[in-house]
């Protein structure tokens, strides 16, 4: 079969394990249209940077490791940047990770994508791993640049179609740390139950040499990594709603 659509990605890790269950071939797209102060990936915001790939190429790749996705209930995950920029061209990788290897996929994605432009995506993923950065508006877009009106509307057609999702959440000290912020997240949460796990990631400093590469200042330079007390209490919020939280 020969696949036209092209795409363009930062890098691939072939032994993943934090992305989705088992071990995962991951796949790093370029190009997001966030700007998140605490980006740990600042080298993939450009959608000309990267490189070009098709989808025969990592196909082949695949191939290689497959034993290790297929005995421990692993798949493959697109992540970023923003795969969701290049919706096609994941799909059209996803459709054939489906059909050829029969294996798991999930789409890590910030969500502020346009449903139009995804449906035949989702389509073909079977989990979906949303990051929600923050739940009131002002502060989403000091973290973020945009707003969640876009996003909120990705989560109710992600409902509506009963897509599994995984929530990711950072807690960055001073940032996303407020109970009552994530007590609110929670709450709001509650309304999807086609949500399976919450997934809470601790902040950490590991991207900020990649803003210093680019010549850039590290918005949050000087900001600690969150304590394990603070972790504990924010999966509490959650457990309290109900919810199942991913171990570490
Ligand atoms: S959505 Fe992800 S890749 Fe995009 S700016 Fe935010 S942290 Fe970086």
């Amino acid at each position: 079969m020969i696949y036209l659509i092209k795409g363009r990605i930062h890098s691939v890790e072939t032994m993943g394990t934090v992305d989705g269950p088992g071990i995962r071939y991951v796949i790093f797209t370029q190009g997001c249209p966030l700007r998140c102060v605490y980006c740990h990936n600042r080298d993939a915001w450009d959608p000309r940077g990267g490189r070009e790939t098709t989808v025969e190429e990592i196909l082949e790749d695949i191939a290689r490791y497959l034993p290790f996705y297929k005995n421990s209930g692993g798949g493959v995950t697109a992540t970023g940047g923003e795969p969701a920029l290049q919706a096609e061209f994941v799909e059209e990788l996803f459709s054939e990770v489906k059909n050829r290897f029969g294996l798991n996929t999930a789409l890590d994605t910030a969500g502020f994508a346009e449903i139009s432009k995804t449906e035949g995506l989702l389509r073909v993923t079977d989990l979906v791993l949303l990051s929600i950065k923050h739940i009131d508006e002002i502060k989403h877009k000091e973290i973020t640049g945009v707003g969640t009106s876009r996003i909120l509307a990705f989560m109710e057609y992600l409902k509506e179609i009963n897509k599994p999702v995984w929530i990711r959440f950072v807690v960055i000290p001073g940032l996303t740390d407020d109970y009552e912020d994530i007590r609110r997240l929670a709450q709001f949460l509650k309304g999807f139950p086609n949500i399976q796990l919450i997934d809470i990631l601790p902040y950490h400093t590991l991207g900020e040499y990649k803003w210093e590469e680019l010549g850039l200042e590290y918005p949050l330079k000087g900001t600690p990594e969150p304590d394990k007390e603070t972790i504990r209490k924010v999966k509490q919020v959650f457990r309290e709603q109900g919810f199942s939280i991913s171990e570490d």
